[in-house]
């Protein structure tokens, strides 16, 4: 239509001088008529000009769309590389990770070769080509040539419309529009990122790595100019279906490159003698589980925040607002840890599916940031037969007595309790399994329940979204359900010294949500301590001489579903579950057993120096004298007194209650001593499960046979055979007798039988209990 016009206006110039030749009389009005016609084409350029710069105002460039890609979500470790690709809308593979080098890479000659020779110097529309493609149009009446740039493709790419000669201007418009906003490497990037490359590849990334297997930047110039001639007619040009079209194109593009001076004829040659060998990328598929959180999560942000999710949706607006999250999503992963975790479980379910126990899985945190560093959800991804796809990280699962430690710090906050009277309330060969009777070290069950569920909440565990007394005594005895990686981010609170944090999916991305105190500072490092004593390494490690300082506790669910191993220092959160995805029991599932020797592996991967960090005492943690029994501050009696931490004006001062003055039958007056409750019932249940359905026995002391208090022991140097003693003891109404020796359980018994212990040098204490909670005591000496 338009250039029909044209042609009529070219008609009308060149046909005034044959008018003004031929007739003399229509001289004046023709003047008439041609002032009037330029007259009338001046207020038509005027009102175009005009309402050029009103539609440049109204209507300004779309620029939000040129953040807008079909785009595939790619999620990037830590260190940039890919992990998983999920495809763009109706399958687009897109990817937006190439930035393009003009300089340095072929792909951007070639392309600006192919399809825009002068684009570096145009100023979005080329007016030489747009006089060719008018006059070519003109002559030949149908549009032979488009004139188009990289400018007015980008806007073509960006909306996509029937081709008509409005939309050619409105083209034109735009990328006019498009060169004040973008600069010329930008413009080239948008185009590279959004050209059309066959099948269902958007975009020079996808292009190379599905083609080549390669990143845009390392193309050859043979492959290079392969792909930049394939946007002009992608599926015509396909090269995996068309190779010959496909390199005739290539050939093409090279030529083009020689006109432009971009290569020499020799290079082109080079390009053109090299074969083109096309070879597929696999779409990258790591760390399966983590990639499928951080994924669900972003589907849980598009779908409305899930409460019960709240922590990685948080972090992912918060990556929203920060323009990190459009298409490739930086993760926390970190290879090398996470190729360690998933060798580990590899490693070790091989030996666990031979008792029986198929899942596990690995969480590794950073204390510092709360990234998620590694994550593993299962030992293979692609068993199907074992649920190989259940994020056995994820699953909700009985924790055992890896909620304990939080009870102490609780306790320890309430002034109840300090690592002292833990270890001494407990056998320190059982201290692993359930120190703290809740009646006894709490004021009252439903109060002390109410504090602990607000506790765990305050670290995190949200799955444990019912009332204390939904949970009741199972709260106290690891049977509510949490997540390991719940499990392991509470944990992260006791290397943050009592602070926690939400767990972190995307790097660089605060979440946002606020910190929260979930005990002292020094109650905190008090359970570090008492976590990671000497004298907690495991059999295997006493010779493994550098062995990282390490804080862990184990945890056996009941009914033996669930083992778990949870490690901590100032710097990582290990933590490691064994159990069967659909949650049946196997006698090996004990945490110090199946989870214990996997999270060692992974803390020694580590720290292969065995140098770990470890941390700084707060001043609020004072030392004091207590007794060596009972650990309370040692009374009058107590026979013998330690060192021990404590929290200044906090623990309790209340003097030790243990040892207490009785008078004889004979009149003497005799140290005691009296167990808290709290041993008795733990005693009770642990070790008599028969004893609380028992009536009530008269609360009678033991009395030794053997040894006598004060008694010494030789032994005798030569004799080959093991020099044992045998711990004796009677007590009326007791059936069942524990023996302890320097604090150590030995072993239990029934009353009179004797108990051998094998003689060691030097002085020990020798207590026998009863279930009640009384005991004797003799202090000996073996030289
Ligand atoms: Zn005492």
């Amino acid at each position: 239509m338009l250039h029909r016009e044209f042609r009529a206006f070219l008609a009308l110039l060149a046909t005034r001088p044959i008018n003004t030749r031929r007739n003399r009389t229509l001289r004046a009005p023709s003047r008439l008529r041609l002032l009037r016609f330029f007259r009338r084409l001046l207020i038509a350029s005027l009102s175009c000009v005009l309402l050029f710069i009103i539609a440049w105002f109204v209507f300004p460039f779309p620029v939000g769309d040129l953040t807008r890609y079909p785009a595939d979500t790619i999620l990037l470790d830590r260190t940039g590389e890919p992990l998983r690709l999920r495809l763009g809308p109706h399958d687009t593979d897109c990817r937006l990770c190439y930035r393009p080098d003009p300089d340095r890479d072929w792909i951007c000659r070639a392309v600006v070769a192919a399809e825009d020779q002068r684009f570096w110097h145009h100023c979005g529309i080329d007016p030489l080509a747009l006089g060719r493609a008018i006059g070519q149009n003109a002559v030949h009446r149908r549009t032979v040539s488009g004139a188009s740039t990289l400018s007015t493709q980008v806007v073509r790419l960006l909306h996509p419309r029937r081709r008509t000669l409005w939309t050619k201007a409105v083209e034109l418009f735009r990328a006019l529009q498009l060169e004040t906003r973008l600069d010329k490497r930008a413009i080239l990037e948008q185009y590279l990122n959004r050209a059309p490359f066959g099948a269902n590849l958007v975009g020079i990334e996808a292009a190379s790595r599905r083609y080549f297997a390669k990143e845009p930047q390392d193309l050859s110039l043979a492959e290079a100019a392969l792909l930049a001639g394939l946007p002009q007619s992608p599926s015509r040009l396909r090269p995996d279906r068309f190779p010959a079209r496909a390199q005739r194109r290539a050939a093409y593009v090279l030529d083009r490159m020689v006109a432009c001076g971009m290569i020499t004829p020799a290079q082109r040659d080079a390009a053109r003698a090299m074969p083109v060998a096309l070879r597929t990328d696999a779409y990258p598929f790591r760390a399966p589980h983590f990639c499928d959180l951080v994924l669900d999560t972003q589907a849980l942000q598009v779908g409305g925040p899930d409460a019960s999710h709240a922590n990685a949706p948080a972090a992912t607006r918060a990556a929203e607002r920060a323009g990190h999250l459009d298409h490739a999503i930086r993760t926390t992963l970190d290879p090398a840890l996470q190729r360690l975790a998933e060798q580990t479980l590899h490693n070790h379910a091989a030996s666990w599916r031979t008792e029986g126990v198929s899942g596990g899985g690995v969480v590794v945190i950073e204390i510092a940031s709360g990234a998620v560093r590694a994550l593993v959800g299962s030992p293979d991804y692609a068993d199907a037969l074992r649920a190989g796809q259940v994020n056995g990280a994820m699953a909700l699962r009985a924790p055992g007595s890896t909620l304990k430690p939080f009870v102490y710090a609780l306790a320890m906050d309430q002034g109840r309790l300090t690592p002292a009277t833990v270890l001494a309330d407990v056998p320190r060969s059982f201290k692993d399994l359930t120190p703290v009777n809740f009646d006894g070290v709490f004021q009252g069950p439903v109060a002390a329940h109410d504090a602990l569920l607000r506790m765990l909440r305050q670290a995190g565990l949200e799955s444990l979204d019912q009332s204390a007394a939904h949970y009741g005594l199972n709260l106290a005895l690891g049977d509510a359900p949490v997540r390991l990686l719940d499990l392991a981010n509470a944990y992260a609170s006791f290397g943050r010294g009592g602070v926690w944090r939400p767990y972190r999916l995307i790097e660089d991305v605060d979440s946002g949500r606020a910190s929260r105190h979930v005990c002292s500072p020094e109650a905190a490092w008090l359970v570090a301590e008492m976590l990671g004593g000497d004298d907690r390494l495991p059999e295997s490690h006493h010779a493994d001489v550098r062995a990282p300082h390490i804080a862990w506790k184990t945890g056996t669910s009941s009914g033996f579903r669930d083992a778990w191993a949870v490690a901590f220092n100032p710097v990582y959160v290990i933590a490691v579950w064994a159990g069967n995805p659909n949650g049946r029991s196997a006698p090996a599932l004990v945490g110090a057993r199946l989870a214990v020797p996997a999270m060692w592996e992974i803390v020694r991967g580590l720290y292969p120096n065995g140098d770990g960090p470890w941390f700084e005492r707060p001043a609020g943690v004072t030392r004091r004298t207590v007794c060596a029994v009972s650990g309370q501050p040692s009374g009058p009696d107590c026979p013998r007194t330690e060192e021990a931490w404590c929290i200044a004006g906090v623990s309790s001062p209340h003097p030790c209650d243990v040892h207490v003055r009785q008078t004889t039958a004979d009149g003497r007056i005799e140290v005691v001593e009296h167990w808290p409750p709290a041993v008795a019932s733990f005693l009770r249940a642990r070790m008599a499960p028969d004893a609380g359905t028992r009536a009530a026995q008269p609360d009678e002391a033991p009395r030794l046979v053997n040894p006598q208090p004060g008694a010494v022991y030789r032994i005798v140097e030569g004799l080959d055979t093991a020099q044992r003693l045998m711990l004796k003891a009677t007590c009326r109404g007791h059936e069942t007798l524990y023996w302890f020796v320097d604090d150590q359980f030995l072993s239990a018994g029934a009353a009179e039988a004797p108990v051998p212990w094998t003689l060691a040098r030097g002085h020990h204490v020798i207590v026998c209990a009863t279930t009640a909670g009384c005991s004797a005591r003799a202090d000996i000496v073996v030289e």
